[in-house]
């Protein structure tokens, strides 16, 4: 096409596009801790064309962190559960949005945290730079990288893709993307960027075949996601930090108070935060058991992981779409595009905003024991 194109010539493509419901198969592990909690591992199966590194090797690593997890099942506290999903392309995150449905109450009261596997063990994949991570777990990500790999984690905000389809629930989600390879050699190429197959250009054409795939690299992406569910699923105080998600919240309320301006007092929400800080850093230094930290963590997060990634409520899911940090507030950013006599229309929305989040902030506030 691109000879044809260059001699002026014209051509015709034709496409079949096919549409409707599919019933689809969603293959879960269950496996059981000592304790009701879960930590969830999952996947998407389905692809583009052969899709080896997106998402085979994924596929792969899940069901060998599986076999390892049953063969360890003795000592885990917390339960593990392993998900393939279907639908992630071809229904938008259908499976695990079906699952987040099918399984709601289960999730929002026992998952601890999710993680998600997308194009792991690409060759020449060796970079752990833009791994999607929550504040609360961006120091858990980094141990278990810099512990599985030797190598130092970058990180990003986690976008809906990659089924991060559990924020509503109030549930901490890392990985989807781990293993790329290094940005050099990518420029080096000549490569333009891809998201998946650790960077390989291969990624979303009938190229991503079983070249694209390395078992050194794989062996290693599978260690970094076996220990980082072993962990999850075995320590006592669950590695899960409320205050560094509550001082990125704030960054974000600073930001958007400055941008307000005189148009509105955001004050309040920085009150409710600090009140809720003070007393979560006098319960940390109350030397509280494992057993109430984790409780309290999670009981935390539960209210705050959705400020920060969600427009909907806890049972409805939102809608596939970046949402702005401390989505509630984020319109605060934007009141110069409305002219005065509009401005009402903004300040309303804020106003109300404002109601959701001081609401969430107090609901956390009163979960955590009094010292
Ligand atoms: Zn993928």
């Amino acid at each position: 096409m691109i000879e044809a194109a260059s001699r002026g010539a014209s051509a015709t493509l034709t496409t079949i596009v096919e549409e409707g419901w599919f019933d689809q198969v969603l293959p879960e592990v269950r496996i059981a801790g000592r304790e009701p909690g879960f930590a969830l591992l999952h996947g998407h199966y389905d692809s583009w064309d052969v899709g080896v590194g997106d998402n085979a090797t994924g596929d792969a690593c899940m069901l060998e962190v599986a076999r390892v997890m049953h063969a360890h099942r003795d000592k885990l506290l917390r339960g593990v559960r392993i998900c393939w999903w279907p639908g992630h392309s071809t229904g938008k995150f259908a499976g695990s949005t079906w699952y987040a449905d099918a399984f709601a109450r289960d999730l929002a009261r026992d998952c601890v945290a999710h993680m998600n596997c997308d194009s792991p063990g690409c060759r020449d994949a060796t970079d752990y730079p833009t791994i999607p991570w929550m504040a609360e777990n961006r120091a858990f990500v980094t141990e278990a990288v810099r512990d599985a790999t030797g190598q130092v984690a970058g990180g990003k905000r986690p976008t809906q893709s990659s089924d991060f389809s559990f924020n509503n629930l109030g549930i901490s989600g890392c990985f989807s993307a781990s293993s790329r390879i290094p940005k050099a050699e990518v420029e080096r190429r000549g490569w333009y960027f891809v998201m998946g197959n650790g960077g390989n250009t291969a990624w979303h054409t009938d190229r991503d075949r079983i070249e694209v795939a390395d078992p050194g690299v794989l062996l290693t992406d599978i260690r970094l996601y076996a220990l980082a569910l072993f962990r999850l699923a075995t320590r006592l105080a669950i590695p899960l930090d409320p205050a560094a998600l509550i001082a990125e919240l704030r960054g974000h309320l600073a930001r958007y108070a400055k941008a307000a301006g005189a148009r509105f007092d955001l004050s309040p929400a920085e009150q409710a935060f600090a009140a809720l800080d003070s007393k979560l850093s006098d319960f940390a230094a109350s030397n509280p058991t494992p057993e109430r930290l984790t409780a309290t963590r999670l009981a935390v997060l539960r209210q705050l992981v959705p400020l920060d990634y969600t427009r909907g409520t806890r049972y409805r899911r939102d809608i596939g779409l970046p949402a702005p940090p401390l989505t509630h507030l984020a319109v605060a950013a934007e009141l110069d595009r409305y002219p005065e006599q509009a401005l009402g229309f903004a300040t309303t929305t804020l106003r109300r905003g404002l109601n959701h989040v001081l609401a969430a902030i107090e609901a956390a506030r009163e979960t955590v024991p009094t010292s």
